[in-house]
């Protein structure tokens, strides 16, 4: 099965899907993204990303070109095209073309893209074991929870997590975790679930609301602070969440061993929540 692109409303294979070199996209950076997979043929928490894509383009004052209801009928039929067992669906809008200057245009016209591509689920012997990560400087701007396509710090930090052979870069902040490259951040502390809060420091997962949402109705406390670096090498669980992770445990953190150096008790029932509520 081929590659499905969508570009400004046509179904076109992959190959043929161009945008022009002077899309604001190409030149500035300027434009949004959501990255959507299916479980059983089916999106998963769809609402959940277009109303994030809605809120993106809302703080950029980008032009959304279609409603939730046309999203969704051309992710579906997307994903009809596609035919592969598992999908991941690529979203982005960018404020368009335009001669290149920084300022825009607010009639400007977007640019809609969307691919999908076939999804490899990750092993699930990595989910038994747990990864590595390390930490590195969180050099991003302050508007973090804008899903834009300009990920250069983020670019340069999977760079490293490349260079060092280990599976995340966690952020830290002025001393402070915000999250992963490309995924959110949960420690374990005595029993209770601690991630940072949402705000412009980090992107709100799709998949960090679902799992906290399923950390309290099992019962586990859950609080929404920063937490210090040093307090996340002495967590006693951490894991990571996102679309294409789920929910994974992180092991080592710098070469530190985090808790028994095993995915722990919490971080366990939580992914095994996960894997229940997605089918
Ligand atoms: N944080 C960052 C910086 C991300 O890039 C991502 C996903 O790509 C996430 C968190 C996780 O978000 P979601 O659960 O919506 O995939």
């Amino acid at each position: 099965m081929p590659n499905v692109a969508f570009i400004n409303g046509a179904f076109v294979p992959l190959a043929d899907a161009k945008v022009s070199i002077e899309d604001r996209g190409f030149q500035f950076g300027d434009g949004i993204y959501e990255v959507i997979r299916t479980y059983h043929g089916r999106p998963f928490s769809l609402d959940a990303h277009l109303a994030r894509l809605d809120r993106s383009a809302r703080a950029l004052n980008l032009t959304q070109p279609y409603s939730r209801a046309d999203w969704t009928q051309h992710v579906l039929e997307g994903i009809k095209r596609a035919a592969y067992p598992e999908a991941k669906v690529y979203l982005q809008i960018t404020r368009g073309v335009a001669p290149r200057d920084h300022a825009y245009s607010d009639d400007a016209t977007p640019t809609v893209v969307m691919t999908v591509r076939e999804f490899h689920p990750l092993d699930r012997s990595i989910q038994a074991t747990g990864v590595d990560a390390m930490t590195t400087e969180d050099i991003r701007w302050g508007r973090c929870d804008i899903k834009s396509v300009n990920l250069l710090a983020n670019v340069l930090a999977r760079q490293q997590v490349k260079q060092a052979q280990v599976f995340e870069a966690i952020l830290v902040n002025a001393g402070l975790v915000t999250e992963g490259a490309v995924s959110n951040v949960m420690v374990v502390e005595r029993g209770t679930v601690v991630t940072a809060p949402e705000g412009p420091r980090i992107l709100s997962g799709v998949t960090r609301a679902v799992v906290l949402d399923l950390a309290l109705s099992e019962g586990l406390p859950v609080q929404e602070h920063f937490v210090s670096q040093t307090d996340l090498y002495a967590a006693d669980e951490v894991f990571i969440t996102g679309t294409t992770v789920e929910v994974l445990a992180v092991v080592r953190i710098d070469g530190k061993t985090i808790g028994d150096g095993r995915p722990g008790p919490i971080t366990q029932r939580l992914a095994a929540s996960f894997t229940s509520r997605v089918g």
